[in-house]
This record gives C-alpha cells, sequence and structure tokens, in this order.
C-alpha cells in the first residue's frame, strides 16, 4: 500500500508542505481530527505559532492521539519550526505546553530582532548537495537529549536532530522548496 504523510492543518504553513510531497510523488492528507490522523502513517507538524497550534491541538484531542500513536512507535514525525517546539520535552520560559516527543529543549524567537529571518545552505548528515533552508523567527535548540543525534548545525548550534521515528529542524525548507530533508524524512 502507498504511503500517506499527514500534513497537521491546524495552522501554519502545511500547504507549504502538501506542495513539496507532492513534488517526489508522495501522498498527503491534512489532518484536523483524530479522524483524519487515523488515515495518515507518519506525519509532519509544520511551521506557525506554536501557542496556536498548542491551544488547539489539546482542545481536539489531536495532541493525545498523536502522542498516543507516536509511543507505540506507529507514526514517524518531521516537525519544522513551530513544530519542532511543539514535540520538544522542554521549552525555555514554559511559554506553550508541548508533546514532549523528543528529548530537546527548545528556546522561542532566539535569533533576535534583526535577523527574524535568514536563508542558509546548510550541510547535513545524510544528504550530499546543501539543503536551502529558511529560518523564520525561529528558535534555538538549548538541550540535546540522550539518544538524539544532530543532523545539522548553523552557528555551532543544532539545528536539524533526529531520534529513533523523529526528526525536528528549526528551519523551513518547504518554502524554499528544497525537497531533500522531506525525501529523508519518507525513505
Ligand atoms: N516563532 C514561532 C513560535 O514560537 C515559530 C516560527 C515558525 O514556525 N516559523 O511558535
Amino acid at each position: 500500500m502507498t504511503m500517506t504523510v499527514g500534513v497537521l492543518a491546524l495552522q501554519g504553513d502545511f500547504a507549504e508542505h502538501i506542495r513539496v510531497l507532492s513534488s517526489i510523488g508522495v501522498r498527503s492528507l491534512e489532518v484536523r481530527s483524530v479522524e483524519d490522523l487515523t488515515k495518515a502513517d507518519r506525519l509532519i507538524l509544520p511551521g506557525g505559532e506554536s501557542t496556536v497550534m498548542a491551544k488547539l491541538l489539546f482542545q481536539s484531542g489531536l495532541g493525545q492521539a498523536i502522542s498516543d500513536r507516536f509511543s507505540r512507535g506507529e507514526l514517524p514525525i518531521y516537525a519544522t519550526c513551530a513544530g519542532a517546539i511543539l514535540v520538544s520535552r522542554e521549552v525555555q520560559d514554559g511559554s506553550v505546553s508541548t508533546l514532549g516527543l523528543l528529548d530537546i529543549t527548545t528556546q522561542r524567537n532566539a535569533y533576535g530582532r534583526q535577523s527574524h529571518s535568514f536563508r542558509t545552505a546548510l550541510s547535513v548528515r545524510g544528504i550530499q548537495t546543501p539543503v536551502q533552508a529558511s529560518f523564520i523567527r525561529a528558535p534555538h535548540i538549548t538541550r540535546v537529549g540522550e539518544g538524539v543525534s544532530v543532523l545539522a548545525n548553523y552557528d555551532e548550534s543544532p539545528v536539524l536532530v533526529q531520534a529513533r521515528n523523529i526528526i525536528a529542524g528549526t528551519f523551513h525548507t518547504e518554502v524554499t522548496g528544497d525537497p531533500s530533508v522531506h525525501k529523508l524524512f519518507v525513505v
């Protein structure tokens, strides 16, 4: 059976993720309810506003459903930016309730006012060519727990990390249209 990648579509840039997935021939599905989630084999948590997404996740029961399937090993996750905040075990200032699926600490809006947003080419472990990455009011990953490996750094800080069944990045490739991290996720 062909794989379907669910993209959490409560808020944020889910449409861009769906565009990248379709550019590499992967079937996708917008996930807004627990019912939608049952049809997804993998899940992308997009960028957006983590406080808003957290509220909607917990209100809809989707947060619990995602945690349950993930902890049973049934739902590989790729989380970007606000998504990375949502999966982190801990948020530095405690401003967001998270799913706590990945043992990292994140700090929101960590790049300061001057450089809310910038683009750069990153070297990523497991990907041959530089990845076109866009940082948009991005968080920092300030702590990486045991069993979490770093796939890419920027300015000596981790920006893409991986543990069993989960990848989290502080940057967006769906807005630059670079499909390489999505390919890494779906192999
Ligand atoms: N600053 C946003 C937050 O804290 C994340 C930004 C993004 O996802 N591009 O939720």
